[in-house]
């Protein structure tokens, strides 16, 4: 991987980080708000925050992976399998640019 495509991820990744960042402190705001307005046997809105807790949880883990690759990015060793070592390829990391293992390793972290 070159100097050029390198920075174009670094790109990808530094949106998606502000992006994530910004929904997941609205979502906990959101959160907190609707806790407070609820009363406790108000089936709906406490439906409604276990999804936003869901959503935010979600996108916090996102938010994780996306700022261990930008430190991989920095490290030198972006786009290399985590688990295994050997090369992620670019027509995975052009879909999940945070993507930290090959899609073997994938397959293996999902069966255990
Ligand atoms: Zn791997």
């Amino acid at each position: 991987m070159n100097t050029s495509q390198l920075e174009a991820y670094r790109d990808q990744l530094d949106k998606l980080r502000n992006r994530l960042s910004g929904e997941v402190e609205e979502l906990v705001q959101e959160i907190d708000i609707n806790r407070l307005a609820t009363h406790e046997h108000d089936a709906d809105t406490s439906e409604e925050i276990n999804a936003d807790i869901k959503i935010s949880q979600n996108e916090a883990n996102i938010l994780a992976d996306v700022k261990s690759a930008i430190e991989r990015i920095e490290s030198g060793t972006f786009g290399v399998c985590v688990d295994c070592g050997k090369k992620v390829p670019m027509a995975r990391l052009n879909v999940i640019p945070y993507a930290a293992v090959c899609i073997g390793c994938e397959i293996i972290r999902e069966a255990s």
